[in-house]
């Protein structure tokens, strides 16, 4: 062979495992983004709403503060479509079914038409669904998630709503409003008490802890955290996973009544419960836990070395409000967001509407 020969076969043959070395590291990285893939993959949701929880609201949370735990974090916008202040309704909505709407309407967009929301776009994906509120749960936050009606104050309507298309399983207050017979139709085992609650293993719970709304923090004890502990305890069982939505109700009551005492036992409060929640995304990889606010409450701000609440307002503000994420897919969320994106964001890290 002539060294022409020679040179042209090296040459040949160094391309060849150039070749080669391309489409093994192809391979390599496709295998690893599949692997990152499959790892970020959320199987269940834990969606924390405070009721008027804003960026100060959390600066009163004594230690341990479990929204520091979350490494994710941004901020929403959460003006409504008729107005800059919305109201707790279609700051429901948005975040619920991803649509800016008038305030007072409930799971519908601006011209009234439903919008389907995340917790029934995923009960109809086969996953369990549950709702836990200080609140009675046809107030506007808990009824944004299975209500669509133009008034947050058609209480009867909402209430037919529930029966059709409420969670499968529920703590809250509203005895006084609910028929124990509809939602025996509707399929519910109807209970009074956490520790009866806690005799049922499978099936619709609906369980009633209040004639209206529940006591205030610190009156009502653990009752909220205790909640969530029974509804996981009843919707983990669903090998699809879960939706579980959890509302701080009374952050926003305290803030309307400029009571900076009533607020900080009511963060204490939703501060436990997201602890406990957090604790649990640890050790059940696949669980995504988002915290957020429909909007901020009372203009709150802090003031001097004791920090004292001070109040500018008795009604909500227009500020934009803190959202953290934790647990798996949570690197995903951060940023400035319309209050509107969320519904779109979580159902995308589930792989459902891509
Ligand atoms: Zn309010």
């Amino acid at each position: 062979m002539d060294k022409r020969k020679i040179s042209n076969i090296c040459f040949a043959a160094a391309i060849l495992l150039f070749a080669i070395g391309m489409i093994h590291k192809e391979w390599t990285e496709h295998d690893s983004k599949n692997t990152a893939e499959q790892q970020d993959k959320v199987k269940n949701i834990i969606f924390i709403i405070g009721d008027g929880m804003g960026a100060d609201q959390m600066n009163l949370v004594q230690a341990p503060n479990h929204f520091e735990r979350s490494h994710s974090i941004g901020f929403s916008k959460t003006y409504s479509a008729s107005n800059r202040v919305t109201d707790s309704a279609a700051g429901g909505t948005a975040l619920a079914c991803g649509v800016k709407t008038n305030n007072g309407v409930l799971g519908m967009n601006a011209d009234s038409v439903p919008v389907q929301s995340i917790m029934q776009e995923l009960r109809q994906s086969g996953l369990a669904t549950g709702e836990v509120a200080s609140c009675r749960i046809t107030h506007a936050t808990p009824a944004a998630f299975y209500a669509h009606q133009i008034n947050r104050g058609m209480d009867a309507e909402i209430l037919q709503d529930l029966y059709k298309y409420g969670p499968d399983v529920f703590v809250a207050g509203g005895n006084k409003l609910l028929v124990p017979d509809s939602l025996t139709q509707a399929g519910y085992q109807v209970v009074f008490s956490l520790d009866s609650m806690a005799t049922i293993n499978s099936g619709k719970v609906a369980c009633i802890l209040a004639e209206e709304d529940m006591p205030t923090s610190p009156m009502r004890g653990d009752t909220i955290r205790k909640g969530v502990e029974q509804a996981i305890r009843l919707l983990e069982k669903d090998e699809d996973g879960f939706f579980l939505f959890i509302e701080g109700s009374q952050i926003d009551w305290a803030g309307h009544g400029n009571e900076g005492e009533r607020l900080r036992a009511e963060m204490q409060d939703i501060n436990r419960v997201i602890g406990y929640c957090m604790d649990y995304a640890d050790t059940h990889p696949g669980t995504l836990v988002f915290i957020t606010a429909d909007h901020e409450t009372g203009g709150l701000s802090l003031p001097g070395e004791e920090m004292t609440p001070a109040f500018t307002t008795g009604q909500h503000s227009g500020v934009m409000v803190p959202f953290y994420a934790y647990g798996t897919g949570a690197n995903q969320l951060t940023g400035v967001h319309e209050n509107t994106d969320f519904k779109a964001l979580l159902l995308s890290l589930m792989r459902i509407n891509e």
